[in-house]
């Protein structure tokens, strides 16, 4: 009986370390956190299975510019190794909470406070956030760099194929009018070569406040003129103002290209740029 006991015992002391391993050997595991989901799958690409990426902001129904974090966002931030980020205001909350390393990706690619924030919307920059987590995560567990960079590498093929794209849009634009509902589309619109005519309304949409009264009739007359190629208005935000400007759009058989400040549900960073920009390729064709 007694020899019954302490095999039962040891059995189940046996489990007991087995499961602690294995909830070690987890933990050893690299833990990334990221403010929205854009960045969070350039991590995740680039980490594969060796590593868990968990974005705060993951719901195309959550405005990252009115994001406020939670106790639980605090408890991941403070556990994740590693916390990529926006930068230059966007969400600067993050860097309020108790993380242990920080990336911004502002400071990555040279943005300064004061510059557009939509930093995403630069294909190159997510090319060189790309880079800089592999040689990161290369350095940190140098057993699997070779894992890193050619995970980086593929995903960088993909992210190429949007510069290409680019280029070829730039190549019809000629430096045309485009006039936006606000500032998120205009790193593109800068590597299509396209000129945003209404910079002063579009930064009192961002801003949230209502543009004034002589941007909106500037806008208008732009417009009813036709002297912009298309209007570029972001479907995540509901103005009136907005609204009727693409009313106005409509009736005039100005193009609308409909872009959004986070990823669709079920979109991959890719697939998301891929169908705004073909928006524009189809403009240019039509
Ligand atoms: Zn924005």
């Amino acid at each position: 009986m007694l020899k019954k006991l302490s095999l039962a015992l040891s059995l189940i002391v046996t489990i007991c370390f087995g499961l602690s391993l294995n909830a070690s050997a987890q933990a050893a595991k690299t833990q990334v956190i990221t403010t929205t989901d854009f960045y969070g799958e350039v991590a995740q690409e680039v980490l594969g299975s060796k590593g868990k990426v968990t974005s705060i902001i993951n719901n195309p129904s959550t405005d990252p510019h009115d994001f406020e974090p939670t106790t639980k966002t605090a408890k991941q931030v403070a556990q994740a190794d590693l916390v990529i980020y926006n930068g230059i205001g966007y969400d600067s909350w993050v860097k309020k909470l108790n993380g242990k390393k920080y990336l911004a990706v502002a400071s990555l690619v040279g943005k300064k406070d004061g510059d557009n924030e939509h930093i995403w919307y630069d294909v190159p920059a997510m090319i060189s956030l790309t880079e800089k987590l592999a040689t990161y995560f290369s350095k940190k567990d140098a057993k699997n760099a070779d894992y890193y960079q050619k995970n980086a590498q593929a995903y960088i093929k993909e992210l190429k194929q949007l510069t290409t794209l680019e280029t070829n849009i730039a190549k019809q634009a000629k430096g045309q009018k485009v006039a936006v509902s606000e500032p998120v589309f205009d790193y593109a619109l800068t590597s299509m070569e396209y000129k945003v005519a209404n910079k002063h309304f579009a930064k009192a949409t961002e801003d949230e406040s209502d543009p004034s009264y002589s941007d909106i009739k500037k806008l208008q007359t732009m417009i009813n003129k036709k002297q912009i190629a298309f209007f570029v208005q972001n479907t995540q935000s509901d103005s009136k103002v907005i609204d009727n400007m693409a009313k106005l759009c409509q009736e005039n058989d100005v193009p609308i290209v409909k872009v959004t400040e986070t990823k669709p549900k079920g979109k991959t960073y890719v697939q998301w740029m891929t169908q705004e920009f073909k928006q524009v390729q189809k403009i240019q064709n039509n």
